[in-house]
């Protein structure tokens, strides 16, 4: 039995073949905006294809409505109210099954990740914004189709302008984009600091100024914890709604472990209602990497298909 997952980001497409839960993985990039979000999907399925495939699971970026698998909408894809679901189905002649993409990162660690065995629990991605899926009693909660957008919770009245048009967002506190713009501010005012010389000639990004951070830089070390803090004020949000067993942080700054975490720990238990009578939620990063979206919309498909 064999499935492939597909997870297509703004400039990545993720592509894992599943056969009987091995996971074949392999990444290329997408061209441009030039190539249509259906156009991309299908040449990846081609390209790992073995020809032996049930199914296929895709993992969006996105608004995305699992029932009838329309993209209502995505940050870093081009158009709205995309058929993928069915599009891709009539292209391949097999059933396809499309979900947002942290919902299949969750389900992969879930099934096969840092997950396994907990019965309720949190996804919490922190890359270019912040991704959330939630799972209730081993199984994905959706509520109408669009459940999990953590990221889009308003945490400052005003505050700064988020992606999706609106101000104050969390994701504009705890982000890799909102670590980059704390360092720029630093750089800017102090262009003799220490800080301005560890990023001199690199791309400033989150994951630059953890880099600087994990060197020994104070300034660095300072933004990332205080970054690290607005995670963990968030983290302690989700938790008075959903009391999980446990939150997975995954993302490309998410993944990066302690220096993010540590500190996002240590302000949830202290901002838990309840204080020290409760015990607080587990904090683990995601086991499964970047392929989790990938490998989790295989196993959908697997599910879906032959479950
Ligand atoms: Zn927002």
């Amino acid at each position: 039995m064999s499935t492939i997952g597909i997870d297509l980001g703004g400039s990545k497409v993720f592509a894992v073949r599943l056969v009987d839960g091995e996971v074949d993985t392999t990444e290329r990039t997408v061209v441009g905006r030039s190539v249509t979000t259906v156009d991309a999907i299908v040449s990846a399925i081609e390209e790992i294809s073995q020809g032996d495939e049930s199914g296929v699971g895709i993992g969006l970026a996105g608004l995305v409505r699992p029932g009838d698998g329309m993209l209502v909408w995505g940050p870093h894809l081009s158009g709205t109210h995309l058929s993928i679901g069915s599009e891709v189905s009539d292209r391949l002649g097999m059933p396809v099954v499309v979900d947002n993409d942290a919902n299949t990162a969750l389900f992969a660690e879930m099934r096969l990740g840092v997950a396994v065995g907990y019965r309720n629990v949190l996804l919490v991605t922190l890359g270019t914004g912040i991704g959330g899926a939630i799972g209730i009693d081993g199984a994905i909660y959706r509520g109408g189709a669009f459940a999990g957008e953590f990221g889009h919770v308003r945490v400052e009245d005003g505050g700064l302008l988020c992606d999706c048009g609106k101000r104050g967002c969390w994701e504009t506190r705890a982000s890799g984009p909102a670590l980059a713009r704390l360092a720029r501010e630093v750089v800017e005012a102090n262009p003799d600091s220490s800080l301005a010389r560890a990023l001199d000639g690199v791309a400033v990004t989150g994951e630059a100024v953890v880099g600087a951070a994990d060197e020994g830089d104070e300034t660095a070390r300072a933004l990332v914890t205080e970054v690290g803090r607005s995670l963990g004020q968030g983290l302690a949000d989700l938790a008075a709604i959903f009391d999980p067993d446990l939150i997975v942080v995954g993302g490309g700054l998410g993944s990066i472990g302690e220096s993010i975490i540590g500190p996002a720990r240590r302000v949830l238990a202290d901002s838990l209602h309840g204080g020290n009578l409760r015990v607080p939620p587990t904090v683990q990063v995601a086991m499964l990497g970047q392929a989790a979206g990938a490998v989790g919309a295989a196993l959908m498909a697997e599910g879906t298909i032959h479950g």
